[in-house]
């Protein structure tokens, strides 16, 4: 008999979960609590590590069309714009790993995963309460859903998470980001390459790169704030306070930031490694069991890679909480080191203009700038390796 799979949450992680799911012959919906799906967002980095995967499901002709390459990967100094170190990306990284580094907005990603897919919206999830055999899912207004599968794709405030594991808030980082989309012909007069960049300095940083085929700029300006109450991906920021955050930093930076008139403001929040995120017939992925800071820009890239490894355990074992025990075995490892890297860069990202600045610099020169992890991130078989 055909399993059944319901997906708690329409981002990347529960549409990549679904097409892959598909694929292994599941009968898979998608419940998704907004009304409609992904509008909302900007940028989001594709590392190979995702693209891989994107590409063993088909999708990666649809996703380069709206994609950008970037040339190369630089961190830059904060105050003169001087070049720290230059990773090559377009061509090198594909060569060496397979598939390419991509720079896409969420939106556009999002349209093309739900292109084909059975995706409900309005469809919030109230609670999920896992049995004998299977689960069912309590959707808001009483509606009640069965399934052999209920995976949690809820991201970081995920209601399935706190129905299986019990309640607990996720923390405040200290970071608060601005980010927005700026039309390329605005920024034209500054020569901007394809490039991923960011720009590091005393308790702030600045990234930004090209998505949707190079029309928007994707800006990322990250700020520390000490206290911070709510966490939303829609909340506005006053530009007036990225201008004066970045108003002593190089001119490009500065004219970056003055493009941006209306930032979204984004509180990062973070959650520790969990030992265990299935319960019998549930279980979660992407933000929902591993959330990470932006900083390794691996957020979407794991919860891809999720997708691709429960999908392939419940390929090979029809005994769904068997299969989880093995999906949660494979990612649990992986997941945490990623955790680890994203959070490290909070602090490496922001060291103040001195010794610690002037090692961790030597050391980006010294090596291929992006992380020492590089093959093990980018590199691993994800269907054996932890
Ligand atoms: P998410 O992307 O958080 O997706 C979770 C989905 O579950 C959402 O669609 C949410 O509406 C839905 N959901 C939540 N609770 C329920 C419920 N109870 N019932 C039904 N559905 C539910 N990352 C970036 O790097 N840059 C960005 O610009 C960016 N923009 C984002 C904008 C939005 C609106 C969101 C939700 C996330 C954004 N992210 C962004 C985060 C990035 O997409 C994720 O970190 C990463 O892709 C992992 O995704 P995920 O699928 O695990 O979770």
């Amino acid at each position: 008999m055909t399993m059944k799979a319901a997906v708690v949450g329409g981002g990347i992680g529960g549409l990549v979960t679904a097409v892959a799911l598909r694929q292994a012959g599941v009968d898979v919906r998608v419940f998704e609590q907004a009304s409609a799906v992904g509008t909302a967002g900007a940028g989001i980095q594709l590392a190979p590590n995702a693209t891989r995967v994107l590409d063993a499901l088909g999708l990666l002709p649809a996703i380069r069309r709206v994609a950008v390459e970037p040339t190369e990967f630089d961190f830059r100094r904060w105050d003169d714009g001087r070049v720290l170190s230059t990773t090559p990306l377009a061509g090198a990284i594909a060569d060496t790993y397979g598939a390419p580094y991509l720079h896409v907005h969420r939106g556009d990603l999002i349209a093309i995963l739900a292109e084909a897919l059975p995706v409900e919206v309005g469809a919030r999830c109230v609670d999920v309460v896992p049995g004998d055999r299977g689960a069912e899912l309590l959707l808001a207004g009483g509606r009640r859903e069965q399934a052999d599968l209920v995976v949690g794709a809820d991201g970081i405030h995920s209601l399935v998470r706190r129905s299986v594991l019990g309640a607990e808030d996720a923390r405040f980082t200290g970071h608060v980001a601005f980010r927005g989309l700026i039309p390329a012909e605005r920024v034209a007069g500054l020569g901007l390459a394809h490039t991923a960049t960011v720009r590091m300095g005393p308790g702030r940083h600045c990234v930004h790169y090209f998505v949707s085929a190079g029309r928007l700029l994707n800006v990322v300006c990250v700020i520390e704030e000490t206290s911070w109450t709510r966490e939303s991906w829609t909340d506005r920021g006053d530009p007036a306070e990225v201008r004066a955050a970045f108003a002593d930093w190089d001119p490009v930076v500065r004219a970056i930031v003055d493009a941006l008139d209306a930032p979204l403001k984004w509180a990062l929040f973070d959650r520790e490694p969990i030992p265990r995120w299935s319960k019998g017939a549930v279980t979660l992925l992407g933000d929902a069991c591993h959330p990470m800071l932006p900083y390794g820009a691996q957020g979407a890239a794991q919860a891809i890679e999720d997708a691709a490894v429960l999908a392939a355990c419940l390929r090979d074992d029809a005994d769904v909480p068997a299969a989880l025990a093995r999906y949660e075995a494979l990612r649990h490892d992986r997941t945490a080191r990623v955790q680890a890297i994203s959070r490290g860069n909070a602090t490496r990202f922001h060291l103040p203009d001195g010794p610690a600045q002037q090692a961790r610099d030597a050391a980006i020169a010294a090596s291929n700038g992006l992380t020492p992890d590089l093959d093990w991130l980018y590199g691993s078989d994800i269907f054996t390796a932890a």
